[in-house]
């Protein structure tokens, strides 16, 4: 089974490109949302949180989410901590679960797939392109949130040209492209891919 990575900056459009190819019945590993579960489940992950940025990371066993949010809030080091701990700990869980995958292949989406070294576990990357000013309209828009707040999180990511220029292959989400008919040609590629695996 082929192991695909999708990935994208923020607002880029992955999210709505995985649901399609979920739709065409492959499998998505949602990064983002695993990572989240994973902190309020996983006990080795847990401790390691507790230790480096302190009890109150918890509250009666449950992930103190606004706290932890301030404590790496435009600090970048302790950023970089918090994924430290964070990345290994979804990268594993993914890999266990494309294990457990009998499709001809399976997605992991994530927004930071080269930053946290994901791509080393894929054979391929898929990148979802979309121009600047875009994904800020579309972050703002999704999420209620200001300009400066959806630039702030811009920022801890890789240049989005730099990302896609590491991808295998590109889906182009700058609307001037339908999204469906290139998942559904990239789609056929994978699974030719796939079978001469
Ligand atoms: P994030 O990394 O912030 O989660 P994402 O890359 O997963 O973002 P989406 O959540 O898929 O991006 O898209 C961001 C917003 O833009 C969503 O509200 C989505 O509905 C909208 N959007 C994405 N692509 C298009 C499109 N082609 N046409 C119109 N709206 C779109």
């Amino acid at each position: 089974m082929l192991r695909v990575g999708l990935t994208g900056g923020l607002g880029s459009g992955k999210s709505t490109v995985a649901k399609i190819f979920e739709t065409l019945g492959i499998p998505v590993y949602y990064a983002d949302d695993a990572a989240k579960r994973l902190m309020n489940e996983d006990a080795v992950l847990k401790q390691q949180l507790s230790e480096n940025f302190g009890k109150e990371t918890y509250l009666t066993g449950t992930l103190n989410k606004s706290y932890l949010a301030a404590a790496v809030f435009s600090d970048p080091a302790k950023l970089a901590l918090l994924n430290s701990f964070v990345h290994p700990a979804t990268i594993a869980d993914a890999g266990i679960w494309m294990h457990k995958q009998t499709s001809p292949y399976a997605i992991k989406e994530a927004a930071l797939i080269f930053e946290s070294e994901a791509h080393l576990q894929l054979d391929y990357v898929i990148g979802v392109a979309a121009p600047y000013a875009l994904r800020l309209q579309r972050g703002m828009q999704r999420d209620g949130a200001s300009k400066a707040a959806i630039e702030e999180r811009m920022k801890n990511q890789l240049d989005e040209a730099e990302k896609i220029k590491r991808c295998d292959f590109v889906i182009n989400n700058d609307e001037s492209e339908l999204l469906i008919p290139q998942v559904l040609k990239l789609h056929e590629t994978l699974l030719l891919r796939a079978t001469f695996e």
